[in-house]
């Protein structure tokens, strides 16, 4: 059976990571985020991108697909499982012709949850998530917002002009947000089928 995938996008601090886990709890998915793999990619000693990414993630710059696809392609088939929620990805161009290339063929995409949230909440949350990460503090945080803006926007239009994009108000709080997505989980051509 075809592999299903749902792309989860959002600036910095919209919330992904917390409403996957939700997600995974409810509804069977394997959540899967680019950005954590690439930091356990990262702190793996046998690494030779470990340096490479570090750079890139306190620069807020996006890594070249090569490395995330295949590390996101790697913990898919390690899972044994179906049903992915693909978190931070795809985030620009490169990122997503190069799944095109990779992947396409091999799952299929049910959509793209939107997590829609001013820069200026997410600033505060990432500043006060104290989750310990090179990449919150105000300098590395201009530098993802202005990449957000300029290279992963253009890709949310790209999914909003195939009509795939699911937007959720992510500005409310954890509770509130996550009665919005499980509406979206709940609608039978999502649960259906491959539940
Ligand atoms: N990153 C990347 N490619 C990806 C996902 C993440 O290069 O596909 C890098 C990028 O530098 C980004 C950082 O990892 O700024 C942190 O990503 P993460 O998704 O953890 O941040 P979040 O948006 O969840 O705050
Ligand atoms: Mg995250």
């Amino acid at each position: 059976m075809q592999p299903s995938v749902v792309f989860v996008l959002g600036g910095p601090g919209a919330g992904k990571g917390t409403q996957c886990q939700r997600i995974v709890q409810n509804y069977g998915y394997v959540h899967l985020s680019a950005g954590d793999l690439l930091r356990e990619e990262r702190n793996n000693p046998g690494s030779k991108y470990g340096e490479l990414i570090e750079n890139y993630i306190r620069e807020g710059k996006i890594v070249p697909v090569e490395i995330t696809c295949s590390l996101l392609e790697a913990a898919m088939d390690a899972s044994g499982k179906e049903k992915f929620l693909i978190d931070g990805f795809p985030r620009n161009q490169n990122n997503l012709d190069g799944w095109q290339k990779a992947m396409a063929g091999k799952v299929r995409l049910q959509f793209v949850l939107f997590f829609d949230c001013p820069l200026e909440v997410c600033t505060e949350r990432c500043l006060s998530r104290g989750a310990g990460r090179s990449d919150d503090n105000m300098e590395s945080l201009r530098k993802r917002f202005n990449t957000y803006l300029n290279e992963t926007k253009p890709i949310i239009e790209h999914y909003e002009d195939l009509s795939l994009v699911r937007r959720i108000d992510a500005t409310r709080g954890v509770e509130k947000v996550y009665e919005d997505v499980r509406r979206i989980f709940e609608e039978p051509n999502v649960a259906g089928g491959d539940k």
